[in-house]
């Protein structure tokens, strides 16, 4: 992600003279913009990179945008999704907010409008990420972790040198001990930018903590894996 954005935002809308005027309104607003015409490519989107917040019509071609924020949920993202639609049925909207999308506009709406409801949403998602500040310097069981020196202490004794992004990693779990970190969440912190490396990568970050602080690898106490959501710290 570029340095001065607000955030990334995906459009999702088939009718093109409004997708066009909500990505230049974004643009112009400093978020960084990607498209999607149908359910299909969103639903694509989403699972190569990381979103600050969806913008998600409701009438789309062969999925329809409730079918698609339930499809997103189902999956465990957990990216905040403004819902537009040109139905201003209360039906509509409490199907809509029901399947998991975090606000409702109806069409026509006011720019502004949508714009500070966008930028509502994206802080809002953005104070959750971090429920507790950790100090430089940490300890959990006999490890004694320093995040600025980028260096650690192990139970054995043993003095092992962090990566930057082992120590951001390791320090954004601890932040938000007990509760699962999902692998959306760390790869924006972590690596920063939206396009996802694989799968991979984050589980040999955790491999690689269990190897350095737990005493048994394989019943981890410290680094939990939860399946096909996330990774938890506990002490
Ligand atoms: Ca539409």
């Amino acid at each position: 992600m570029r340095e001065n954005s607000k955030g990334s935002v995906l459009v999702v809308e088939d009718e093109e003279n409004l997708h066009e005027t909500l990505r230049l309104n974004l643009e112009m607003e400093g978020y960084e913009v990607s498209s999607a015409f149908d359910g299909t490519q969103a639903l694509k989107a989403v699972q190569n990179e990381y979103f600050d917040l969806i913008i998600m019509d409701i009438m789309l071609p062969e999925i329809d945008g409730i079918s698609v924020t339930e499809s997103i949920r189902i999956k465990n993202i957990d990216v905040p999704i403004l819902m537009l639609s040109a139905k201003s049925s209360s039906a509509d909207k409490v199907m809509g907010l029901r399947k998991g999308a975090d606000d409702y506009l109806t069409k026509p709406f006011n720019l502004e409008e949508l714009l500070l409801r966008v930028e509502k949403l994206i802080l809002k998602n953005k104070k959750m990420q971090v429920q507790e500040k950790v100090g430089d310097v940490y300890s959990f069981g006999s490890n004694n972790v320093d995040f600025r020196a980028q260096e650690a202490v192990t139970y054995k004794g043993e003095k092992i040198q962090l990566s930057k992004k082992e120590s951001m990693l390791l320090k954004l779990l601890i932040e938000n001990k007990g509760d699962v970190v999902t692998r959306e969440k760390i790869l924006q912190v972590v690596w920063g930018y939206n396009v996802y490396p694989a799968t991979r990568t984050i589980d040999n970050f955790i491999l690689n903590f269990r190897k350095y602080f737990e005493a048994d690898s394989r019943n981890p106490q410290y680094f939990h894996s939860v399946r096909g959501v996330g990774y938890k710290y506990t002490d």
